[in-house]
């Protein structure tokens, strides 16, 4: 399953998240798992340090699955201490050298603010059009095929918009059943803004309390499948796109298997009702 983002260029709908997987060794074993398993798009940032990890890695194993280089989406971010057009593009350049691409499929604005400033400081919003204009400048260029942003709210996004006239490809936000942004969802589509979930799964925490939910667990008990494939399966049923992120081969091959069952309305509605509007990552309503 894919998606066609405003840029024209093809997303799988699944692609694999890498937070917090470092280390060449542990890498090459999660991205073999993962292109074995059927991933074809992998979410890093410049933020997570794993970028030349996974441009080694990838260099190995494409050959290994008959795969190039345009086989995979490949999505890195701007770190947040990198906004305002020299550093950017400095930023982007040195993804790509660590990615080993002469290309990203899709490059977002990791955060609206920029690191060192208090949320209120009204350089946030210069800086990171800046970065905004350096990107749809690196697009024109060919090095980046889509631009989007991540941890936008509709007031950042409508200013990118409104200032530069050029409308991101996609959002990359946090987003499950105890963080519905249903307005947030229906303004992207509004906009033909595709909209990605990132920690689906709760996050990588000793207390996952999505993994755990009562409801999650009991629809998933119902269907036979593993509460992850649940929470998954929500979001793509939506159109939303999903990266899930693991260290373990057999639950990277589950949370592929999420285009062979659907859930119904009523199961629908009662993950829905679960929103609590709970953050398990970072809040962006703060930033100016
Ligand atoms: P997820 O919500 O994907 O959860 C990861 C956790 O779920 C790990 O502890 C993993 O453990 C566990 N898990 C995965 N699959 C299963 C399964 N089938 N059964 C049981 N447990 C499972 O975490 P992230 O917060 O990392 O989000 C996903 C990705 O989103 C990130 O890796 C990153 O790429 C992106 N992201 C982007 C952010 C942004 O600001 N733009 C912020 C946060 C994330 P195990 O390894 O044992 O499987």
């Amino acid at each position: 399953m894919a998606v066609t983002l405003n840029s024209g260029v093809v997303m799988p709908l699944i692609g694999f998240g890498t937070f917090k997987i470092r280390g060449k060794e542990l890498v090459y074993s999660v991205l073999d798992s993962a292109l074995a398993a059927g991933y074809r798009s992998i979410d890093t940032a410049s933020v997570y340090r794993n970028e030349g990890d996974i441009g080694e890695s990838l260099k190995e194993l494409l050959p290994k699955y008959g795969l190039k280089r345009q086989d995979v989406f490949i999505t890195s971010k701007l770190g947040p201490k990198n906004q305002g057009c020299g550093r950017c593009r400095e930023s982007c350049l040195q993804s790509l050298h660590s990615l080993q691409c002469d290309y990203l499929d899709l490059y977002l604005i990791h955060w609206p603010g920029t690191q060192g400033m208090q949320p209120c400081d009204a350089r946030h919003r210069d800086l990171r059009l800046q970065s905004w204009g350096e990107m749809v400048a690196l697009q024109k260029e060919g090095k980046l095929k889509s631009i989007g942003v991540s941890n936008f709210l509709q007031h950042h996004i409508e200013d990118v918009i409104d200032t530069t006239k050029h409308t991101p490809a996609v959002l990359q936000i946090e987003y499950h059943p105890h963080l519905v942004q249903r307005r947030l969802v229906d303004f992207c589509r509004s906009k033909g803004i595709h909209f990605q979930a990132y920690s689906s799964l709760g996050t990588t925490t000793d207390s996952n309390t999505l993994l755990t939910d009562s409801v999650v667990c009991k629809i998933a008990k119902q269907r036979g499948v593993s509460p992850a494939r649940v929470l998954l399966r929500w979001a793509v049923q939506q159109g939303i796109g999903v990266i899930p992120k693991s260290t373990n081969s057999d639950h990277i091959r589950d949370n592929m298997d999420i285009f062979s069952f659907s859930l119904s309305d009523q199961e629908m509605v009662s993950l829905n009702q679960l929103d609590t509007q709970s953050h398990l990552c970072w809040n962006p309503s703060q930033v100016l």
